[in-house]
């Protein structure tokens, strides 16, 4: 028998197990999958946990009840990759041979990377909403809060759901004006982009939203310290930013294992190095990365992790047939962005095209509006809820091709 190992059991990795068993001959072929956690957390329901949308007991399930049988689920957490020998270490020292590898870890905030975050305000006046406990948290702080100056920072450019601290900025100064207090809380977005997103069209698109809002941007700050006594962010130049309420997202890393197996980028940030098209990993052939893992230019996102799948499927399959690894990933994500008051926008990118204006095919509810604020975009934000359970964890097909399709799109 061969193995084949899956390290991480979230969303992609969990997706993978599900999609090989299907395609990979049991008589050949173990499939194993570990994971050190044994909670799932659907992510994208830490926005709304915050604001008393989700409860807390909406977003989590257990792991292992999307672990299909026939595959082996080991609930423990991963020490080493051992590259060179096809193996991995775990920490209670069993080591596990593989002849095909997926690295499907993931990334983390780690907060204790900057100065003066998880100092004595931390889960006070400070909070992230990128973790379960996070966003538990917040959501307490948040029903009894009076008001003041509410800051929303990012510590850095590569977060996972790169639109997502916009989107609890839209949805703080909603849920501050159904509670007939947002005239007492001046809300601030710090970041150290140079505008509230990457890509130009919709960067408008969401400048025009913040200023409508009366929600005033700090561009191009880098947050090297938050001071607690003061209150206070500060920047590499020496700028600061007072607050009564810090939202924060912390700087983002993969595992730790990653640079502790070599595996890592130059960067520090232990993403690994991966083959933008073909999802290999750049060090060794028999192993694959996928998600958020990945140092690929594409958004860390459920999206991509679910149209990454079908071609890592696809080239898998070629891989074991010896076969050149013909699936290409374009870099797709496709991502519904939450403005508040029931009422969302669309976009779809990828490698080269940025997010345009136009219509999106969808098929069975229709063509959506992309670039455009209103409430059947807010519908498929939460429809997503039960997609990602039943179909996308489930390794099922979407109606949505994994190449980006330009169908719809207004280029002029
Ligand atoms: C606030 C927020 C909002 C989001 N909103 C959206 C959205 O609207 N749409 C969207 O598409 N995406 C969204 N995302 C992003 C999405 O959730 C992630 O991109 C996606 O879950 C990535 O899947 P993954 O499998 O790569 O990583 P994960 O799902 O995080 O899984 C990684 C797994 O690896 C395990 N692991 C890590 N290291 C080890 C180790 N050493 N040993 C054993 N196990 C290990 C972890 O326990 C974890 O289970 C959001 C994320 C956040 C935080």
């Amino acid at each position: 028998m061969k193995n084949l190992l899956i390290l991480g059991a979230g969303t992609a990795g969990t997706m993978m197990a599900n999609k090989l068993l299907h395609h990979l001959d049991k008589h050949e072929w173990n499939i194993t999958i570990v994971d050190k956690n044994e909670n799932h957390y659907y992510q994208p329901g830490f926005l709304f946990v915050p604001f008393g949308v989700y409860e807390p007991h909406d977003i989590v399930k257990k792991k292992k009840d999307f672990i299909p049988h026939g595959v082996h689920f080991i609930l423990e957490e991963v020490k080493d990759i051992l590259g060179d020998v096809n193996k991995v270490e775990l920490m209670s020292g069993k080591v596990l041979s593989y002849d095909i590898l997926i690295i499907a870890t993931g990334a983390e905030v780690v907060p204790e990377e900057m100065q003066g975050m998880k100092d004595r305000l931390w889960y006070k006046d400070i909070f992230d909403f990128y973790t379960f406990e996070g966003a538990v948290k917040l959501s307490e702080k948040l029903k009894n809060w009076e008001g003041g100056k509410l800051v929303i920072q990012l510590s850095e450019t590569l977060i996972k759901c790169p639109v997502a601290p916009l989107e609890f900025t839209f949805l703080a100064d909603a849920f501050f004006e159904e509670k007939g207090i947002r005239d007492k809380v001046e809300i601030t977005y710090v970041t150290p982009l140079s505008g509230a997103f990457t890509k130009p069209k919709a960067t408008a698109m969401l400048n025009q939203l913040l200023e409508e809002k009366r929600i005033n941007v700090v561009p191009d700050f880098y947050t090297m310290s938050i001071d607690n006594d003061r209150k206070v962010l500060i920047s590499y130049e020496g700028n600061e930013v007072p607050f009564d309420l810090l939202v924060t997202v912390p700087v983002n890393k993969g595992d730790r294992m990653i640079e502790e197996s070599g595996l890592s980028d130059d960067d520090g940030l232990n993403f690994v190095p991966t083959d933008k098209y073909t999802l290999q990993s750049k060090k060794f052939e028999n192993v694959f990365v996928i998600g958020d893992a990945t140092n690929v230019p594409a958004s860390k996102a459920g999206s991509v992790a679910h149209f990454e799948g079908e071609i890592l499927l696809e080239n898998i399959l070629h891989y074991i047939k010896g076969e050149p690894l013909s699936a290409k990933f374009d870099g797709h994500s496709n991502c519904f962005i939450e403005t508040g008051h029931g009422k969302a926008a669309l976009i779809d990118f990828n490698y080269d095209t940025e997010p345009l204006p136009g219509k999106f095919p969808f098929p069975f509810v229709g063509p959506m509006n992309l670039l455009e604020v209103n409430h059947a975009n807010h519908l498929g934000k939460l429809m997503f809820k039960w997609v990602y359970w039943h179909m996308l964890l489930t390794g099922k097909k979407l109606p949505i091709p994994s190449h980006m399709s330009m169908a719809g799109k207004v280029t002029a």
